[in-house]
């Protein structure tokens, strides 16, 4: 059984064979502003960035502040986002969080996990995506290939994503937090897929103990 100390190292050889490979640029979701991200990351789920981007493009022209958001009608809003799915849904959350953002911070966004989890349909992948962007405040964040990356690495044996969070972080210093989510995001993309793991191109074969599922 390893312990925490070999996995600190198995954790930092990971994060040293991922990092040249993939490039900050390849960060998908395009955003000026901390509020933009807010919202690019609400329609971010179960969409990918590409189709995201698109529809931003002309979103973040027309709707500035979140009182724009608020001033539209719903059904504006929902043919808006439509071309990410569950725009509905999405439309909801956009409108609740706007409401959270002038209702308890005048508009701005906060500067800490707590009181971001106090808007509404915002959880912790999000707070930590948003804070890490506008304040610089590290944060792993747990997304969909976080989870299946960081469990089938062998460094964590929790499924709950607040959990996960915890065991990454007691594994690499603060500094390189988000990075190392964003190249687990980028290398579940590209090679260690949900379906189809493609170990044999993998460049930290030799450091996953599930290099043969
Ligand atoms: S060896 Fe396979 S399971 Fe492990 S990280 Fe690479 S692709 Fe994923």
């Amino acid at each position: 059984m390893e312990n925490l100390k070999e996995k600190r190292r198995r954790a930092k050889q990971i994060f040293e064979k991922l990092d040249p490979l993939y490039t900050k640029e390849k960060t998908a979701l395009k955003y000026r502003t901390p509020f933009q991200l807010l919202i690019a990351t609400i329609l971010s789920a179960q969409c990918t960035d590409k189709q995201v981007n698109e529809v931003t493009k002309s979103l973040f022209k027309k709707y500035k502040t979140p009182q724009d958001y608020l001033a539209a009608p719903i059904s504006q809003l929902e043919e808006d986002i439509r071309p990410t799915g569950f725009f509905r849904n999405k439309a909801k959350s956009i409108k609740g969080c706007c409401q959270g953002l002038v209702d308890l911070y005048n508009g701005e966004i906060p500067s800490s996990m707590e009181e971001m989890l106090k808007l509404p349909g915002v959880g912790r992948k999000t707070a930590n995506c948003v804070l890490g962007a506008a304040f610089d405040i590290p944060g792993v964040v747990v997304d969909t290939h976080v989870k299946r990356l960081s469990m089938r690495l062998g460094l964590t044996q929790n499924r709950d994503p607040d959990k996960i969070e915890k065991d990454i972080e007691k594994l690499l210093p603060a500094e390189r937090w988000r990075r190392f989510s964003d190249l687990l995001i980028y290398h579940g993309r590209e090679v260690c897929k949900a379906r189809k793991p493609d170990h044999i191109h993998c460049a930290i074969f030799k450091l996953c103990p599930s290099n043969s599922i």
